[in-house]
């Protein structure tokens, strides 16, 4: 039997974390360490120790950096990568890396919520079940995928949802890892930008009383792109508003997502009407860090970003 290649590629995180004399985790274990012991079973793994960075640490240049990394792995032969990840913004890395990559190989990330000096660290577990995954045949073709306390969850809609629970993450489930067993049973949307150096796009949090002061400052700092974490189902007070058609008028793009965990964002009151006569683009379903991420694409794109967020937000 001719063995699989696959290449791990570690960013940081909670699952390479250590805790320091004052009881505080940082990201210090290299890939070998964290590879070694974990049973990649008759998989040939290449480590490529990228970054050791808190998730919370990254910023869109490294997502570029990582999608290189990918690539590279891939050009090389790689049958299937895994990425190594904290939990903070990995929903914001998986979604970038989902759009940009459009290779066959499956593309896995993974992460942990106990350090990996824990006596019952999930880190490995989850490595194991990572590497399972991206040796899967049935894996190839389905782009990034993101596999958590054996669940596989799509990037589209992923979502940090607990900092203690071991699932971490609610999303799109496309299939579960058990033991040696993968199952992949589940329909998955894979969204494809061309993707570049994206723009700056900042995220306004919405609340009762809010004035425009901070939307103008981003604005004024240079975004080409703003998220509103709006109120409900996708609503802002009339100064906000204001500021969203002045901003619109000079060609920032606007797209309204909701401070409410599973909202569906729409025109359906009065204020979020006026945010969309006002030039806003609702984005239906994703929450404010990957709609943020869905807008950068789709302006590296080029406009209108309209068409997709109509496809994936
Ligand atoms: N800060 C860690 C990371 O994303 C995740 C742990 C947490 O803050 O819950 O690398």
């Amino acid at each position: 039997m001719v063995s699989k290649r696959l290449t791990v590629i570690t960013t940081g995180g909670t699952i390479a974390a250590s805790t320091d004399d004052d009881g505080v985790r940082r990201p210090t274990v290299h890939g070998a360490d964290l590879v070694s012991g974990v049973g990649a079973g008759s998989a040939e793994v290449t480590v490529v120790d990228l970054m050791a960075r808190d998730s919370s640490e990254l910023t869109p240049v490294d997502w570029g950096r990582m999608l290189a990394a990918v690539r590279a792995g891939v050009d090389g032969g790689a049958d299937g990568v895994v990425v190594t990840h904290g939990t903070d913004t990995c929903e914001e890395t998986a979604l970038w890396l989902e759009l940009g990559y459009t290779g066959d190989a499956p593309v896995v990330l993974t992460g942990a919520q106990r350090s990996a000096d824990a006596p019952d660290a999930d880190g490995p577990g989850n490595l194991r079940d990572a590497l399972r995954l991206a040796a899967d045949p049935a894996a190839r073709g389905l782009g990034v995928l993101v596999c958590f306390a054996g669940q596989v969850l799509a990037p589209l809609g992923l979502h940090k949802t607990t900092t203690s629970d071991l699932t971490g993450f609610s999303g799109a489930r496309v299939g579960t890892v058990a033991g040696d067993r993968v199952s992949l049973d589940g329909e998955k949307v894979r969204p494809q930008l061309p993707v570049t150096a994206p723009p700056r796009v900042d995220i306004v949090a919405l609340y009762a009383g809010a004035d425009a002061a901070a939307l103008d400052a981003c604005v004024a700092a240079g975004a080409r792109g703003i998220v509103l974490e709006a109120l409900g189902s996708g609503n802002a007070g009339t100064a906000v508003i204001d500021g969203v058609r002045r901003h619109c008028r000079d060609g920032v793009a606007v797209a309204v997502s909701s401070r409410v965990p599973g909202a569906r964002v729409g025109a359906a009151y009065g204020p979020g009407r006026a945010l969309v006569d006002a030039g806003a683009v609702m984005v239906p379903r994703l929450r404010p860090p990957q709609a943020r991420v869905l807008l950068m694409a789709a302006l590296c794109a080029g406009p209108p970003v309209a068409d997709a967020v109509d496809r994936w937000g």
